[in-house]
């Protein structure tokens, strides 16, 4: 596959004010008109060369907006206060009450949590079904149902989607498969593979530096602005509007994504090789025992490799509770939720992030107590990572066949 994204994104060129190399940040919440009848049209939804209000648009939200839409290959992209801010927003612009939705099981807490529990208030229903299995997504689709949603690499399991199967079934169905690519920007791109939008949360790999909270959408021209209208659209009305600020400092960090996506893959690998030689229990869809291998390298750019997330199996609680705790206390990184951080990041999912999914239905997807998720940092030396990685191991006396058991 091509690396032309790339390509697209790095040539975006944009002066600021005074010839600067980064574009000027706007600086407003509201714009002025030179005649009313330009207000008028640009309510009217006429928005081309216009600005209106900082929560409709604004230049360093386009500025965004047109690097993510070059980095995933589409026409356009929205962008948002919080990758949740884009996921409910997409959500409540395609699904009215009645309407129905087929989703993956396995995404992230926050999402699940809207789609179970949230969305009944707009009488909208969910079938949670396993991704992987074509026939079991084929089957749960009714007339009701208005979109497939899935992550390329799902949060936390890394299980991985077929986009390109996925995509033939909505296509017959006439409706849009959304994937939330958060976990594998660069690495998958699933509009290339027929997906019809595409979300980020720019909180993790995209910003990369754990310090602002951002979503966005890319799509089509036509859907992005169907969020933005200012009579029925879900972005405007609900009001998950980026700060420009934030915004300009997001586009900034992107400069530097692909060399960050390589160093986060190459680290990763090396990781999940030695521990499974050891006999861990790990799950990284570069490893050959990955469900979801195949799948990955069919649809992946080969030079970002696998992506920087990988989860350890330490067989209980108590285990991956002292495991972490020792690990940052040695400076291997951070207790913490999140991901896409420089310094590796841990957290037990089952107890955080996906805390949100009931525990029966936790240990039916596979995802057990003893599960630690690793966002894996950009450390320049990998191996003296590993040695300091096995070392706490062997303080607490965790072993790789233990783990296996569990
Ligand atoms: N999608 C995925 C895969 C995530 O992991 C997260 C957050 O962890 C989100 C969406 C939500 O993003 P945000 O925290 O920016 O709202």
């Amino acid at each position: 596959m091509s690396n032309k994204r790339i390509d697209n994104l790095q040539d975006l060129q944009y002066f600021g004010e005074y010839g600067g190399v980064n574009p000027s940040i706007s600086n407003s919440s509201t714009y002025t008109f030179l005649s009313a009848k330009t207000m008028f049209d640009t309510f009217e939804g006429n928005t081309e060369g216009c600005y209106l209000y900082s929560r409709h648009s604004s230049p360093s939200n386009l500025y965004l907006g047109e690097a993510l839409a070059a980095l995933e290959g589409t026409e356009t992209a929205n962008v948002y206060a919080s990758g949740m801010g884009a996921i409910t927003a997409v959500i409540l612009q395609i699904c009215n009450s009645g309407d129905h939705i087929v989703s993956s099981r396995t995404i992230y807490g926050g999402t699940y949590a809207f789609m179970k529990n949230f969305l009944k208030k707009f009488n909208i229903s969910i079938s949670f079904v396993d991704i992987t299995t074509i026939e079991t997504v084929k089957k749960a689709i009714t007339p009701q149902t208005k979109m497939v949603y899935c992550e390329s690499v799902s949060n936390p399991l890394l299980e991985v989607a077929d986009i390109t199967d996925l995509a033939q079934i909505t296509k017959k169905n006439n409706i849009p498969l959304v994937v939330d690519n958060t976990f594998s920007p660069l690495s998958i791109a699933p509009v290339k593979l027929g997906a019809d939008i595409v979300i980020h949360s720019l909180t993790k790999f995209i910003n990369g530096t754990s310090d602002a909270v951002a979503g966005a959408v890319c799509s089509t021209i036509d859907f992005c602005l169907s969020l933005k209208d200012v009579n029925n659209g879900a972005g405007m009305l609900l009001g998950s509007t980026l700060d420009s600020h934030i915004s300009a400092s997001i586009l900034k960090n992107m400069r530097t994504l692909h060399i960050r996506m390589k160093q986060h893959s190459h680290n990763a690998m090396y990781l999940a090789d030695k521990f499974e030689a050891e006999g861990f229990k790990i799950a990284y869809p570069g490893l050959r025992s990955h469900p979801g291998h195949k799948t990955m390298e069919k649809q992946m750019v080969s030079e970002y490799g696998y992506g920087g997330l990988l989860t350890m199996n330490v067989g209980s609680l108590e285990n991956a509770n002292a495991f972490m705790e020792l690990m940052q206390k040695e400076k291997l990184g951070y207790l913490a939720v999140s991901l896409g951080f420089y310094k590796t990041l841990f957290s037990a999912p089952g107890a955080s992030t996906s805390s949100e999914i009931p525990m029966d239905e936790q240990l039916e997807m596979g995802l057990s107590e003893g599960l630690i998720r690793f966002s894996i940092g950009l450390d320049n030396d990998i191996q003296r990572t590993y040695e300091m990685m096995k070392g706490c191991i062997e303080k607490l006396g965790i072993t790789g066949e233990k783990s296996i058991l569990v």
